[in-house]
């Protein structure tokens, strides 16, 4: 017996891939790393009318963004369909399923008197011994003849021993009339067909299981083992979604957090070791076991993944960095642009909390401001004007160098000398270099972009205040 670990995960690309099931994706993939197993794909595109290729293609995007590696192809399972049927009808042919007549209309009748006398629906299993006085029109489905008496239980990683009564579940549908497989059929026969030995995957998946385990018992195959993690929640306790800003993994790839930031803020989700806050990919691999997962449902906190994403930009190197950002610059970067921007770069990471920021940011570098923030007036006073006229004269005559240390000192004599805070001339400078009054030193930035393109943004800036 190969007791390799498997795991797999199932994506339906009927969606955008959620933040919480990429979460799933992580903890699959690290169980199996941790355990040396394999990490496997499976595309649930049975339902064909809302699966779109576009959805798979970034199922794929989103997993390679995030270096999850699977092993092997992707299984595609709608291309399995006809495993599927021939697992039902070999259960029919055992007597652990059977055909059932039943028209919709019947079954909505009956479902509507148990909702009027406030008794739970179940299938009542008119069919389960066989109904030969049906009519011959009528395409039947595929049910499975559940266990009667006794429990389904489940000794999940996660949650513990959860079981169920029998008597509970009804007969499910394994194959509809129209022959199409139902979820739960494939679902099982694809996890037993690809050697699953853990099935791990959201709690809502919970109730599943046990009708699941009723069909792995009728077909005679080994149950995997289970671990069903809590939801990812909204900061107000609801299930994350839309309505909570970005609940997509695309969303957080477009608003510029790095996959390393995601990868541990998902893995801190729900996951700890001790207090370690910030932890390597190859110490995730090397810590992450079930024992160590929660019960209870995590909390997104956008702050928290912003504070592991600023820490993130810091760990890159600076041209790494830049090569990551260049997709979110909106427009394109000469080598010269390049270049300045990697000798600010140092100052740059330290400010930005997300590559957006640090893209936008980058722009001193690239070019003049096209506009300035309204709190820039306050720094363009007659008196300011004037100071930045006496420094574009002595730039003009090499009176103040662009070197950053002694710029940084001759503006600081001139301030004095003229008697005003130096806050006063850095900021009336950054505006005019920046557009807005956050920005890394001005001597910096002025070092680097040199006398010319400096003279040319402080001029901008006293005509456009002069008028
Ligand atoms: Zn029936």
């Amino acid at each position: 017996m190969n007791n390799k670990v498997n795991v797999r995960f199932a994506p339906s690309p009927t969606g955008v891939l959620h933040i919480g099931s990429v979460r799933t994706a992580l903890f699959n993939w690290l169980y199996a790393r941790h355990n040396n197993g394999n990490f496997f794909l499976r595309i649930e595109d049975t339902d064909k009318l809302r699966s779109t290729d576009e959805n798979t293609k970034l199922i794929f995007k989103i997993l390679e963004w995030l270096q999850i590696n699977w092993d092997g192809e992707p299984v595609i399972q709608s291309s399995r369909m006809d495993r599927h049927k021939e697992v039902a009808l070999d259960l029919v042919a055992r007597g652990k399923a059977y055909y059932c007549y039943c028209t919709p209309e019947e079954l909505a009748s009956k479902k509507e008197y148990c909702l009027r006398e406030n008794k739970p629906y179940k299938y009542d299993g008119k069919c389960r011994n066989g109904n030969t006085n049906h009519d011959l029109n009528i395409k039947p489905v595929i049910r499975l003849k559940s266990e009667l008496d006794g429990f389904t239980v489940v000794n999940d990683m996660v949650q513990g021993e959860v079981k169920v009564n029998n008597s509970q579940l009804d007969d499910l549908v394994l194959i509809r009339s129209d022959g199409t497989p139902t979820y739960m059929l494939s679902v099982v026969v694809d996890d037993h067909d690809m050697n699953i030995t853990h099935v791990i995957r959201g709690d809502d998946h919970l109730t599943n299981t046990f009708r699941q385990i009723q069909i792995y018992k009728a077909c005679g195959w080994d149950i995997p083992k289970f671990g069903h993690i809590p939801l990812i929640y909204g900061p107000d306790g609801a299930k994350l979604s839309k309505r909570h800003g970005a609940a997509s993994a695309i969303d957080y790839m477009q608003l510029g957090y790095l996959p390393e930031a995601i990868s541990n803020y998902l893995l801190r989700l729900g996951w700890s070791h001790g207090d370690e806050e910030i932890i390597t990919r190859e110490n995730a691999i090397k810590w992450f076991d079930f024992n160590s997962v929660g019960k209870s449902p995590s909390r997104f906190d956008m702050a928290k993944l912003q504070n592991l994403n600023a820490h993130y930009i810091k760990e890159r190197n600076n041209e790494s960095l830049l090569e990551y950002a260049l997709p979110f610059f909106k427009c394109e970067l000469t080598e010269e642009n390049k270049k300045n921007i990697l000798k600010g770069m140092n100052s740059l990471k330290e400010r930005a909390k997300t590559i957006v920021e640090l893209a936008d940011s980058s722009l001193i570098y690239v070019k003049a401001p096209e506009i300035y923030d309204d709190k820039c007036s306050k720094y363009a006073t007659s008196n300011h004007l004037e100071l930045l006229r006496e420094i574009i004269t002595k730039l003009n005559n090499a009176e103040f160098s662009t070197n950053e240390e002694e710029l940084c000192n001759s503006i600081k004599e001139f301030a004095n000398l003229r008697n005003v805070k130096l806050v006063e001339i850095a900021q009336a400078i950054r505006g005019a270099l920046c557009g807005k009054l956050a920005s890394p030193s001005v001597f910096e930035i002025i070092s680097i972009i040199d006398k010319e393109e400096t003279i040319k943004r402080l001029n901008s800036f006293v005509d456009h205040y002069s008028k």
